[in-house]
């Protein structure tokens, strides 16, 4: 993997409305701290650009020596409302004041208000929610309640879970299982027959965006349709970002429909405005039965949810489908407020509104470096350049990691490149970031790419 250098480089000083670098980078004081971190945690840990953060607001991160940057990242796709948002900082205050924070599944009263709030923006019949801890839990359990939903409509048989080369869903058993990234799934070595992995119509990797090669790709591995127990795809591929042609949306809704299979959207990274609507898959004709949520639905404390049909949500008795944290006060409270401030600050409107800047200008940096920049794309706040070797659809990791340090020199911070061998830039600055300040980070990448790239 392309790491970071820690030798402290001295960059020049930037000194804008939103970035100011003032020391070598990393900060020469800053490196007892990661080096701390790298000597107590596991590798896996380490691999994104060296600073430490000491305060994040708004669309801002600092450091603790004077260094602010524009935040491309949002943590990774978190703080879709802005880091540390005021309400939801008071929301939290009041919460300590109560002296509630911790509940199990007892009830509580905020409990009560998030669930309710949280299926009032899903659509008709999605009426139950299941609140968890983090969104490969949300996930799993999707594919927990499709695979028990599958069994007791269809039998044992009716058992497959279908989801998408390439796709994330999380790190655990079943959420890697479903996950289209051969590589992160050696571990498991003797893999569920039960999930079946189809190409993914990104229009990129994958030229033919039919629907054709879904049926295809299902036959071609004797998977019979009736045994299909759920479908799982991320409404965009965070790879990408790629997103379903409508088309092909509204065909795998009907599949699913005909099928008895249930559609299960995760939205853990693509919900709650990132995109431009509040929930992805409102850009496409396809209702789901469940979702996932995740990141974005406190913009800050760790909470997810599974929202579905009340059917398929009550299968399990009670005491049956529970977590520990499931709906821990602090961050429900949290996610209150995070969800009234993007309806109160309209800051989903904000993402789409902002959607032909950002594009606008991520084309015209790929305008012209054509050979090195294979494929840009986006929506609402979240977009991805695609760095290859000269026109081809191979990933050219290390320049991807060059642009990105290079930017994080400048004061852009992103997380490190992600995708398919880590080949994709990804941007997804907070949702309440404002058009100068989107403008100013345009320039700091389009300088960058101009340094870089041919
Ligand atoms: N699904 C998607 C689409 C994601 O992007 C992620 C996280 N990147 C997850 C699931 C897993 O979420 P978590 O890391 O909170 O478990």
């Amino acid at each position: 993997m392309s790491s970071y250098t820690l030798q402290p480089v001295d960059v020049p000083k930037i000194e804008t409305k939103y970035r100011r670098i003032k020391t070598a980078i990393p900060v020469p004081e800053s490196l007892p701290v990661i080096l701390q971190l790298e000597k107590y945690e596991p590798r896996s840990m380490q691999g994104q650009p060296p600073v430490v953060w000491d305060r994040a607001e708004g669309f801002q991160v600092y450091d603790k020596w004077g260094n602010m940057w524009l935040d491309w990242s949002s943590g990774v796709l978190i703080t879709n409302s802005g880091h540390a948002h005021p309400k939801i900082l008071q929301s939290l205050r009041r919460q300590l004041e109560q002296k509630l924070i911790s509940t199990y599944v007892f009830y509580h009263e905020q409990r009560a208000e998030l669930v309710k709030l949280l299926t009032e923006d899903a659509p008709e019949g999605l009426d139950k929610v299941f609140l968890l801890t983090t969104g490969s839990e949300a996930t799993e359990n999707a594919i927990k309640l499709a695979r028990t939903y599958g069994i007791h409509k269809g039998g044992e048989e009716k058992n497959i879970i279908v989801s998408f080369n390439n796709s994330f869903h999380g790190r655990t058993l079943g959420a890697q299982l479903a996950g289209g990234l051969p590589a992160l799934k050696e571990w498991i070595v003797y893999l569920d027959q039960g999930f079946v992995n189809v190409p993914f119509p990104d229009g990129f990797f994958q030229e033919d965006t039919s629907f054709d090669i879904f049926l295809e790709s299902l036959q071609k591995q004797g998977v019979k349709p009736q045994n299909i127990a759920g479908v799982i795809t991320e409404s965009y591929q965070g790879v990408g970002p790629f997103f379903l042609p409508n088309n092909y949306a509204k065909k795998l809704e009907a599949f699913c429909r005909e099928n008895d299979a249930l559609l299960i959207f995760d939205e853990v990274q693509a919900g709650f405005g990132r995109s431009g609507k509040w929930f992805t898959f409102e850009h496409y004709d396809a209702k789901p039965d469940l979702i996932a949520c995740g990141k974005g639905i406190s913009s800050s404390l760790p909470i997810a949810a599974v929202i579905g049909r009340n059917d398929v949500m009550d299968m399990y008795a009670p005491g049956s489908m529970t977590s520990t944290h499931s709906g821990s006060p602090l961050p429900v409270v949290a996610a209150i407020a995070n969800i009234r401030a993007l309806k109160e600050e309209r800051l989903v409107e904000n993402a789409a509104k902002l959607e032909s800047v950002l594009m606008d200008g991520l084309k015209k940096i790929q305008e012209k470096h054509r050979a090195q920049i294979g494929f840009v794309s986006g929506k609402g706040l979240v977009a991805g350049m695609q760095i290859v070797k000269a026109f081809s659809k191979e990933g050219d990791k290390e320049t991807a990691h060059k642009i990105n340090e290079g930017c994080f020199r400048k004061g852009l911070l992103m997380f490190a490149p992600v995708g398919v061998g880590g080949m994709c830039i990804k941007i997804s600055p907070p949702l309440n970031i404002t058009e100068e300040a989107l403008r100013e980070g345009l320039q700091v990448l389009e300088e960058t790419c101009d340094e870089i790239l041919d």
